[in-house]
């Protein structure tokens, strides 16, 4: 039976990352008890009111293991065929286990390609967004069979990785890397009995990559340099980071409730500043949307979403899911956000009321011009 405390969570927006040592418990194969204990504690942080998302490996262990292969069998194209038999058999595991529970599932598979374009972004964005709102838990792993190693840009190349951007992504308040060792320690603990636990890291420095780059079993995917590098990457976009070993009991409701559990990284920067510099620092701003007085005091004062009917006037040329410059009719810079429509079909909407737009150009992408989500008000 799961505890569960009866605070609301520390943390309100959570990405859990299993990895396939956890999750097979050491074996070959998932281990259904591991994996029953996990989500059982993902649903009682549900249940507190936490929106939670996961980034599971173990899709080509369990291929693997259904096919009779051993793990000697190495290169991609066998590890590609792994996976795409196992993610079937992860996900089906996951739905009736999240099932007892009453919870629904989704599946997403991404690639770091999807993510590089800006559309691809936005629509993985808002699907991860819209399903935390609805109390779906979104189940995420890298997509094994398109993401070639060859194409290096292309691949995540981890779970680590990957679980990093899906915080970034979805403004996660906690990213929980759940390993089979207990956190960050000075040596490596499976070898070295004199190994300490680094309880707490305010700044990924040198010392803090030599430690973890410390011996031979931490590099490579899945190891400590790819959870650190995970952890860089969230805490300079206000992430919390902990990595834990995801046996230890109640170990994500503990962290959750912000427990010391691990090592925890602090964030580098508030959430806020890190979505306004990443927003507002212009590399991809491609134009401008000047705004009436009455769409301008519903960006600022009720934080709304900018609708189509609140735009006087589009400036520039610039595709769907790019970030735009939001001014208001004097002139002052309100802020910026990531556009659903381009500046051709907005040049056709502006002024109008949403339910008009579909009629007007034979498709929608909903009544948000941009998205209050994707908005950084200044
Ligand atoms: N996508 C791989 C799998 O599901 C795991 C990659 C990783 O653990 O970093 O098996």
């Amino acid at each position: 039976m799961v505890k569960e405390n009866s605070l609301p969570p520390a943390y309100r927006r959570i990405v859990a990352k299993f990895g396939t040592k956890l999750l097979t418990g050491g074996t070959s194969h998932l281990n259904q008890e591991v994996m029953a204990s996990l989500v059982g504690q993902i649903a009682g942080l549900q249940r507190q009111g936490a929106e939670m998302l996961i980034v599971t490996s173990g899709a080509i262990a369990a291929g693997r293991y259904k096919l009779g292969l051993s793990k000697k069998v190495k290169g991609i194209p066998h590890k590609q065929v792994c996976s795409a038999v196992g993610q079937s058999r992860l996900m089906n595991m996951y739905e009736q286990l999240f099932g007892q529970h009453g919870i629904t599932v989704a599946q997403a598979l991404l690639t770091k390609g999807d993510l590089a374009d800006r559309a691809g972004y936005l629509n993985a964005r808002n699907t991860l967004l819209a399903l935390l709102e609805l109390g779906v838990v979104g189940i995420i792993n890298e997509n094994d069979v398109v993401a070639v190693d060859e194409i290096r840009e292309a691949k995540f190349g981890d779970n680590d990785n990957l679980s990093a951007m899906v915080a970034n992504l979805v403004d996660a308040d906690l990213l929980l890397l759940l390993t089979d060792i207990g956190g960050l320690h000075t040596a490596d603990p499976h070898k070295d009995p004199a190994a300490r636990l680094i309880a707490e890291v305010d700044r990924i420095d040198a010392e803090i990559e030599r430690i973890a780059g410390g011996s031979a079993s931490n590099l490579g995917t899945g190891g400590m340099t790819t959870k650190i590098e995970a952890a860089r990457l969230a805490t300079s976009s206000g992430v919390t980071v902990i990595i834990a070993n995801g046996r230890e009991p109640d170990v994500i409701l503990r962290a959750a409730a912000g427990e010391a559990v691990g090592t925890r990284f602090h964030p580098a920067t508030t959430r806020r500043e890190s979505r306004e510099r990443w927003m507002l620092s212009g590399l991809s701003t491609r134009g401008k949307l000047v705004i009436d007085s009455g769409a301008a005091i519903a960006l600022k004062k009720q934080k709304r979403s900018l609708l189509a009917a609140g735009i006087r006037n589009v400036q520039g040329d610039f595709e769907r899911g790019e970030i735009v410059h939001i001014h208001d009719i004097e002139g002052v810079h309100l802020g910026c956000g990531i556009t659903n429509y381009s500046s051709g079909d907005l040049q056709t909407i502006k002024g109008m009321h949403s339910n008009e737009i579909a009629a007007r150009l034979g498709y929608d992408y909903g009544p948000e011009v941009v998205h209050r989500n994707n908005l950084v008000v200044l």
